[in-house]
């Protein structure tokens, strides 16, 4: 039987979120620095099913892959084939910037993936290629069909506004939700210290519901978000408020980077390594114990301790 393991806080830690690589094909402004091309070690797919199988026997069940891109790895189906074989492991998602996600939706579909998040802050060329550094954007409208066309579900949109940039392109972004059953989620930019620590910059999601206050609320509610919608529309709108509305009390999170650091908390930069246990089951089990009750009570972006590495090394 397996038991759920809880944190120092009484928090279920059931949910992992994988980084198989800090390699991605866009370079967007909020993410990171100079870190896209460089080819580090990288854990292989037999070690990411380890280290995964190592934590669903201490009760995780809940699995998303991300980077990085995950999609720039040419064995990212290997691994999810291998990672929907492990007993307890009941959803597996992947977070990508859609880029190229029509070549892979079908087959990632098959090795076993669920749903997927894609991230797509804009629908203007001219603003997407400013944000991502690339031209891109029609590739990932093609994903986003390409993942509805295989079945993945739920499909969700994440969107990160920032005033001057993008935060006009809202409403557009709202009206996905309009006609298609996908969710459009706006995530708070978060601060680190690669990407400027531009505090100005963030959008907040109660200025948004301000912007459009025929959102109507709806009672589902997961630990990060809160959904709205209106009526007849297919999909649901949802705010990820870090900044604004700590979640931290009711986060269920672990995080295993690319390099094989476990890291117990997005805010903060300290990781720590398994993969010296690896191969010793009991070690690695305690290995991994330590580190979920190392795990700290919040986050501190709101007091103004920002980690210094952006998403792009530790995972969205
Ligand atoms: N490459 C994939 C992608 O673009 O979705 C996965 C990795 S990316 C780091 C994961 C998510 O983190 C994206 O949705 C991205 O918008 C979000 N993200 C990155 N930097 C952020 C920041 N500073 N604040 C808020 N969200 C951020």
């Amino acid at each position: 039987m397996i038991i759920i393991m809880k944190d120092n806080y009484g928090r279920d830690i059931t949910y992992l979120r994988v980084s198989v690589t800090k390699r991605c094909n866009l370079n967007c402004i909020y993410c990171g620095k100079d870190f896209c091309a460089k080819k580090e070690h990288e854990m292989s797919a037999d070690e990411i099913y380890k280290a995964v199988k190592a934590f669903a026997n201490l009760g995780i069940n809940k699995v998303r892959f991300t980077g990085g891109e995950p999609l720039v790895r040419d064995d990212i189906c290997n691994i999810i084939e291998k990672v929907s074989a492990i007993h307890g492991i009941s959803a597996i998602s992947l977070t990508t910037n859609g880029v190229l996600l029509k070549n892979y939706a079908h087959s990632l579909k098959r090795a076993g993936l669920h749903s997927v998040n894609i991230s797509l802050d804009t629908l203007e060329r001219e603003t997407y290629k400013n944000i991502t550094g690339a031209d891109a954007l029609d590739s990932v409208i093609e994903g986003i069909q390409a993942a509805q066309d295989a079945g993945l579900h739920p499909i969700k949109i994440n969107a990160v506004l920032m005033k001057d940039i993008n935060s006009d392109e809202a409403g557009k972004l709202i009206s996905i939700a309009q006609d298609n059953e996908i969710d459009v989620r706006f995530i708070e930019l978060m601060p680190f210290s690669e990407n400027g620590n531009d505090q100005e910059k963030i959008i907040t999601g109660n200025s948004l519901l301000q912007r459009f206050p025929e959102l109507t609320p709806l009672p589902e509610k997961n630990s990060t978000a809160v959904y709205y919608s209106r009526d007849g529309w297919k999909g649901r709108i949802g705010f990820i408020d870090p900044i604004s509305h700590k979640f931290c009390s009711e986060c269920s999170r672990i995080r295993l980077l690319s390099d094989g650091k476990v890291k117990p908390c997005l805010g903060y930069d300290t990781a720590y390594d398994i993969i010296p246990c690896l191969n010793d089951e009991q070690q690695l089990k305690e290995q991994i114990e330590k580190i979920i009750k190392s795990k700290p009570a919040s986050h501190s972006f709101d007091a103004g301790l920002n980690p210094a590495y952006g998403l792009n090394r530790t995972g969205g």
